[in-house]
């Protein structure tokens, strides 16, 4: 049951593809000098089947505005909250995530958009890819917001399917493992609503990490076993290489004889063991930023 399920999961779960042809050359990352914090707006589109807010899938307010300080937690590293580590290697990554205040038309908003998912409404044109299938029900430009949309699957797929992201064009070695969106079309994270923010969900996945983790993903992350291959791996020096997808809690050895960095929030390790993300994986967000035509532009958004 837990292999099918982790299988499952890899399939579901995984972002990017991991066949992949020939290595490319760990990058030289440019020196991102800007050490200013960069904030970032997000819209949550709970898409639900018609249930009262707060019930199921309906997420309530407080349940979306926890998930967001959550994010924060882990992304910069927070004292005195789960998202801390004193890892040599780990880091506060500078970025920040805000509920977007103004809707694409200029209007005030919370952030936080409800719509009925109802499958029958879909005309029949709409590409079957899921982003642009839920884009259909609520989507705003990718260009000013990062859309989150919470997903009312139902309960059988929790735990099986957990989330997922389209992955950013940079130009970086590996990025064309990612999910990606159709040229101009919709993007964004995808999460399973038992997995987002805190739970008691059983399973390992009720902290609020899902969404940290398809984040980096968003930003431009790999998972830690990258390509699989001990050489080549995620392009992040300082996440230890391993070769095969990282599930356990307890530490053990990968390539080169070092340790697994089992802390790291691109694995598929519990909630609970999770809090690390590195200086070369700040790096790469920030350089994807910097880079990533439809990432750079959120830095200028006015949804904020
Ligand atoms: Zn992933």
């Amino acid at each position: 049951m837990k292999k099918i399920s982790l299988f499952l999961m890899i399939l579901a779960v995984m972002s990017c593809n991991p066949s992949d042809d020939a290595p490319e050359p760990t990058p030289e990352l440019p020196n991102v000098p800007s050490e200013e914090v960069l904030k970032l707006p997000v819209v949550v589109h709970v898409l639900h089947h018609g249930e009262e807010e707060g019930d199921g899938p309906n997420l309530s307010d407080e349940q979306i505005i926890r998930q967001i300080e959550i994010l924060n937690e882990d992304f910069r590293r927070k004292v005195g909250t789960r998202g801390f580590n004193d890892h040599p290697d780990g880091a506060d990554t500078q970025i920040e995530f805000v509920l977007a205040t103004r809707d694409p038309q200029g209007n005030s908003s919370s952030g936080i958009i409800r719509e009925e998912l109802v499958i029958e409404d879909l005309p029949e044109n709409i590409p079957n890819f899921e982003f642009e299938r839920y884009a259909y029900f609520s989507y705003w430009n990718a260009e000013d917001y990062i859309n989150i949309w919470v997903a009312p699957y139902p309960d059988e797929l929790t735990n099986v399917l957990l989330a997922k992201a389209t992955g950013p064009d940079s130009g970086l070695p590996g990025d064309h493992l990612f999910l990606k969106p159709f040229a101009g079309g919709a993007e964004g994270i995808i999460i399973n609503w038992a997995h987002f923010g805190e739970s008691d969900v059983q399973g390992g996945s009720n902290l609020g990490r899902t969404l940290t983790h398809e984040m980096g993903h968003y930003l431009g992350l790999l998972h830690t076993w990258g390509t699989t291959e001990c050489e080549t791996n995620d392009y992040c020096e300082d996440t230890p290489a391993v070769d095969k997808v990282v599930v356990a809690s307890q530490p053990y050895t990968g390539c080169n004889g070092e340790e697994v960095m089992i802390a790291n929030y691109m694995n598929y390790t519990p909630d609970a063991v999770m809090n690390i993300f590195t200086n070369d994986q700040a790096v790469r967000m920030r350089y994807v930023l910097e880079n990533s035509p439809r990432r750079n532009s959120l830095l200028n958004s006015s949804g904020i």
